[in-house]
């Protein structure tokens, strides 16, 4: 990897103005997908004979630090390292070692996404590069619904690689989409038993990106649902606690561990939005639920890398919309987006 490009950008001095769109929301967190490939097949993200890019059509490790280290200059503090699935790239390390070198110099927080499939073999590398925390994607921990759901028999695995962060000192948050009779029913002992292994959970409701097998809105479950069940188990308590993300926070009283629900469709959260998503062919998507774009990696190939760098993170920023545009129609799944989330990461 290149330590030029490193510190011909890190001078504090000449910073170019901070990212800060239309409707004055700063932004100052980018979610960088490294990678469109993965190991599983979660039936709600992608089909099982799922076309994946062509290698020469993903930014290469150079690139993608030079684009990381781009939007630091531009007041980005907080990446997230997403994919696919992040860790099936296999200079994937090299990449949060380079960028770990910036936290305390422009960078807040290094973190990453993971289904958890491979975290047993990075956790300590991950640690040692100055990754505080992990997100693990974790639907259920039934060993043949988990076989269902992903196409893939990888739970043991899984579960290992989540102790295995936590040996390694990494503070774990697992991330689970909700889906109505799949694991509708689990989700209460899904998260006691979270809370009972020292984990933050966190529900999400599925959302219309990208053609799958079959019909993800068959599945669709509102968290407001969800609700009802989990209060018939557990006392929840609204919390004020907040991370500047979409997700509302409730305090389990009975566990005394901490839930957070994600509800891109019953709810919208747009208003307090301070991120950005970039894709492992380097185009960048302002909102997640929109079809604005701007191609970066158009820019890092041009004649003036830097010049035509900022000039896009300036027209992203005019372009970013108010608010996302999910909807369910009242017949079905046509995707709002015809992006799978494997390209956007999450
Ligand atoms: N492979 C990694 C993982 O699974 O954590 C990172 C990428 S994955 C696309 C990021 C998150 O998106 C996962 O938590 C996954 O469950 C979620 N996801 C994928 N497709 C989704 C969809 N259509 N609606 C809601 N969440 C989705
Ligand atoms: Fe892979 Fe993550 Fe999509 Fe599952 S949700 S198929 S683990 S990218």
């Amino acid at each position: 990897m290149s330590e030029m490009r490193q510190t011909a950008k890190s001078s504090a001095t000449d910073r170019p103005a901070p990212l800060v769109d239309a409707f004055a929301r700063h932004i100052t967190y980018l979610r960088l997908s490294v990678t469109d490939r993965c190991d599983l097949r979660c039936t709600y993200c992608m089909p099982e004979k799922m076309q994946f890019l062509p290698r020469n059509e993903v930014l290469t490790l150079d690139e993608l630090h030079h684009l990381a280290l781009g939007f630091i200059d531009r007041g980005i503090r907080r990446i997230r390292l997403t994919g696919g699935e992040p860790l099936v790239r296999r200079d994937m390390m090299d990449l949060v070692r380079a960028l770990g070198r910036r936290l305390g110099e422009g960078l807040d927080e290094l973190t990453l996404t993971t289904n958890g499939t491979q975290l047993a073999e990075h956790a300590s590398a991950l640690a040692d590069a100055g990754v505080e925390r992990v997100n693990v994607s974790l639907d259920t921990i039934d060993p043949a619904l988990f076989k269902r759901l992903t196409r893939r028999d990888r739970l043991e695995q899984v579960l290992a690689g989540i102790a295995a962060a936590r040996a390694a000192g990494l503070k774990v948050k697992l991330n689970t989409v909700a889906l109505k009779g799949l694991n509708e029913i689990e989700l209460p002992d899904l998260i006691g038993w979270a809370h009972g292994e020292g984990h933050e959970i966190t529900l999400i409701e599925v959302m219309p990106l990208g053609e799958v097998d079959g019909d993800r809105m068959d599945h669709y479950l509102p968290l407001s649902a969800v609700r009802d069940r989990l209060e018939a188990r557990w006392t929840l308590r609204s919390s004020s606690y907040r991370t500047g993300g979409p997700a509302r926070y409730f305090d389990v009283e009975e566990t005394g561990g901490r839930l957070g629900l994600i509800t891109p469709l019953t709810q919208n959260f747009c208003e307090g939005c301070n991120r950005i998503r970039v894709t492992t062919t380097g185009q960048l998507y302002p909102c997640l639920g929109g079809g604005e774009q701007v191609d970066l990696r158009a820019a890092i190939r041009s004649a003036d890398p830097e010049g035509a760098l900022d000039d896009a993170l300036d027209q992203a920023m005019r372009i970013k919309p108010a608010r996302h545009a999910f909807r369910i129609d009242a017949h079905g799944q046509r995707p709002a987006q015809p992006r799978h989330m494997s390209m956007t990461g999450g």
